[in-house]
């Protein structure tokens, strides 16, 4: 080989530790000399395989350009805060309910020793759930109350604890897939109980599960379909008939309320179940989310009996579901807002739920007003939208909310530019144009979302 042709192609690729001398100090400091190296490797076998025989090989310093490249990729795929434009208030993509600015802070206070299992006064072993517990049975109107992880485990921890073993009625209309993997069978498979499907997909009637019970049931369970909704010729049983056939017969009634309003706060607004309706008219247990319409951290509510609530903390898989001490510290702040005002407007779902139609055309005019300032050129319009509330609460309830409409030759082109700003705009894209609701939108944020929408604009240079 000539020593003409040695200089190229991939012969002439730089080595790992040529490429890694041109990254002194930043980039190693900023991800650690390991990461790099690897980086370089992955950019310099990408170079080995794509490079043609007769190319001019890049530079080691362009070499280490693409390994950051490459690094910053992969390292924007952590969580991140965003600038939810969508409109959709329990956004599951977006990490459903932001927490309130007490929830913020008392989540900064658990971080570090906090008294998550310890009483301050006996200096013994405390309770983890016993605080918040008594909280959210507090709120609800039940004697007893506990917590865990999500929702899915507040299931599986009532199946397990009210019935492993035995025989769990459920109604065909609510063998239900919430998201994700959360199917109804699987659940009930997996807390050791075995499935008894009563009624018709849309009709099932008190005497349906009347004739189901026998002597290995363990459970009636009812759940809340949250994200469908069946219309038309339907009927099902009521809870407070169930919870009347349960204790005919000696068998605990559950109920999954899924999203779960705490009070009628919101009658007219949502048609969501009430807990505090459902822990009145008597169930063994109440299940509810609290990151959907309780507006606080990731967490499975279980309210209701003592005796249940005591089976549920004391069934072995309460361990492995249990709540992390971030989360009981903001569901505390959460509860505790609750306990204050019916509807807490520190609490951000709670507040962006009630805005009033005119907070929203103001504060949608006012994020028009400012694109048209700072991007004269762009085609934007003050608009009514409609929207959804998200999170499986409400399904097919119109939210009537007010928003801008960005119009431009590549919407989706646009939406993907906003969801590279920093902080990243989460839009929605219809019939050919960008839409920013800002029934999500904070205040402060509109000055922030009208410069990211004027630098993303493909008729604006700047
Ligand atoms: C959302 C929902 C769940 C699951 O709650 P997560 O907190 O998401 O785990 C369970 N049951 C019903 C009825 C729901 O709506």
């Amino acid at each position: 080989m000539s020593e003409a042709a040695d200089r190229l192609g991939r012969a002439s690729l730089p080595s790992v530790s040529v490429v890694l001398d041109q990254a002194a100090a930043a980039p190693i400091h900023q991800y650690g000399k390991r990461v790099i190296a690897e980086a370089i490797r992955a950019e310099l076998s990408r170079l080995r395989n794509e490079i043609a025989d007769d190319a001019v090989a890049p530079e080691p310093s362009a070499v280490l350009a693409a390994a950051v490249v490459r690094l910053e990729q992969l390292r924007g795929r952590g969580v991140q805060r965003v600038i939810n434009a969508t409109g959709v208030v329990i956004h599951t993509n977006l990490g459903r309910a932001p927490l309130s600015d007490a929830a913020r802070e008392a989540v900064v206070a658990a971080s570090g020793y906090a008294t998550v299992e310890y009483d301050l006064v006996t200096g013994a072993r405390g309770s983890r759930t016993a605080h918040v517990g008594s909280l959210a049975a507090e709120l609800c109107g039940a004697d007893a109350g506990t917590a865990v992880n999500n929702g899915a485990a507040a299931l599986l921890l009532a199946v397990a604890g009210l019935a492993r073993g035995r025989e769990v009625i459920v109604s065909r209309g609510e063998l239900v897939e919430i998201g994700g993997s959360f199917r109804l069978p699987d659940i009930i498979a997996a807390g050791g109980a075995r499935l008894v499907e009563v009624g018709t997909t849309n009709r099932t009637r008190a005497a349906d599960y009347r004739s189901a019970i026998g002597p290995d049931t363990g459970l009636i369970l009812k759940v809340h379909p949250s994200n469908f909704r069946l219309i038309g010729f339907t009927e099902h049983a009521d809870l407070a008939e169930l919870v009347a056939l349960g204790r005919e017969h000696d068998v605990p009634v559950v109920f999954d309320a899924g999203s779960g309003l705490i009070d009628d706060q919101a009658a007219g607004l949502l048609d969501d179940p009430v807990v505090r309706e459902a822990v009145g008219s008597g169930a063994d247990l109440v299940l509810f989310s609290g990151d959907k319409l309780l507006g606080g951290p990731q967490a499975g509510l279980l309210v209701g009996s003592r005796e249940a609530v005591a089976r549920c903390r004391t069934e072995p898989l309460a361990r492995a579901l249990r709540i992390d001490k971030l989360q009981v510290a903001a569901l505390e702040a959460t509860l505790l807002a609750h306990l204050r005002s019916p509807v807490p407007h520190d609490i951000p779902v709670i507040r962006m739920l009630h805005e009033e139609a005119d907070t929203l055309r103001a504060r949608a005019t006012s994020l028009a007003d400012t694109v048209a300032r700072i991007a004269p050129s762009a085609d934007v319009s003050m608009v009514e939208l409609g929207g959804v509330v998200g999170g499986g609460a409400a399904p097919g309830l119109p939210v009537t909310s007010f928003g801008v409409r960005v119009q431009g030759p590549d919407a989706s082109r646009f939406a993907g530019d906003l969801r590279q700003q920093d902080p990243p705009v989460i839009v929605r894209v219809e019939d050919g144009a960008v839409l920013l609701d800002v029934r999500t939108i904070l205040d402060e944020e509109v000055q922030v979302v009208a410069d990211a929408v004027r630098r993303c604009l493909p008729s604006d240079d700047t």
